[in-house]
């Protein structure tokens, strides 16, 4: 079976876009209204860095991160009280993963590029059992070139920005907006210019610019542009 057969034997549709575009709040949205699953890649790049962290393994030694990879084992499991659970070798490090220390250190991780192979071969295997909605970087490039449907979302940096502050704000967060601002754009910056799986709009993604829509919004301009969707195999 070649692979464009066994990623079209259920719907993947991919939402790729630099932080603070709204992907994820999009894509939990959308697999709701698909009834798809919902995978969130950042969450395991995140998950690797917290372990690789905790294990004070060197962030430039590309064969740690490696070895690291292929003993980790990462879940993401769908829970009706509290949403997306992420599984980092059993345990719930949901929370956790989403500290600055991890946020500024995802970058080792995602730019190794055999931490990505190992990667986008656990987003492959969940892609070929089940119908779902992937937010990521590479998604639409690297991960699942043939998939159904591909979306790449934008917003200016200055929403962007605002998003990322006021997220961090809810969570009781003591942040300075200026180094917050500093942060997304070196982020930005690494991720698109990496040599493997950078940020990158697929040519033939549609772009949808957020900067002035709700996430409702969004949601409804995507469903818009995926016609025909139920008569396709998506049972979950
Ligand atoms: O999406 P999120 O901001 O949680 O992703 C955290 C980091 O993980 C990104 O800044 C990026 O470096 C990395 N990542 C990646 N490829 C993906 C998803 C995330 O390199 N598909």
């Amino acid at each position: 079976m070649t692979k464009i057969k066994q990623e079209r034997k259920f719907v993947i549709v991919t939402i790729d876009g630099p932080a603070g575009a709204g992907k994820s709040s999009v894509a939990k949205a959308l697999a709701k209204r698909l009834k798809f699953s919902y995978l969130d890649t950042g969450a395991m790049y995140r998950a690797l860095t917290l372990k690789a962290v905790r294990e004070k393994i060197n962030l430039k030694d590309e064969g740690a991160l490696v070895r690291l990879a292929k003993k980790t084992k990462i879940d993401l499991k769908d829970d009706s009280q509290k949403g997306l659970v992420i599984l980092l070798d059993g345990k719930d490090v949901s929370e956790e993963i989403r500290s600055e220390q991890v946020t500024n250190n995802t970058f080792y991780i995602a730019r190794t590029p055999g931490v990505r192979g190992v990667m986008v071969e656990w987003q492959r295997r969940i892609g070929q059992q089940r119908s779902v909605v992937v937010e990521g970087r590479d998604i639409g490039t690297v991960v699942f070139p043939h998939a159904t449907y591909k979306f790449y979302l934008d917003a200016d940096f200055e929403e962007r920005a605002k998003r990322r502050i006021n997220e961090l704000k809810a969570k009781g967060a003591q942040i300075n907006d200026t180094a917050v601002k500093i942060d997304l754009k070196e982020r930005d910056t690494k991720d698109s210019t990496r040599k493997v799986g950078p940020l990158k709009k697929a040519d033939d993604a549609i772009l949808i610019d957020s900067t002035n829509f709700s996430v409702d919004e969004v949601v409804e301009k995507i469903l818009g542009h995926i016609k025909q969707f139920s008569t396709v195999n998506h049972s979950s």
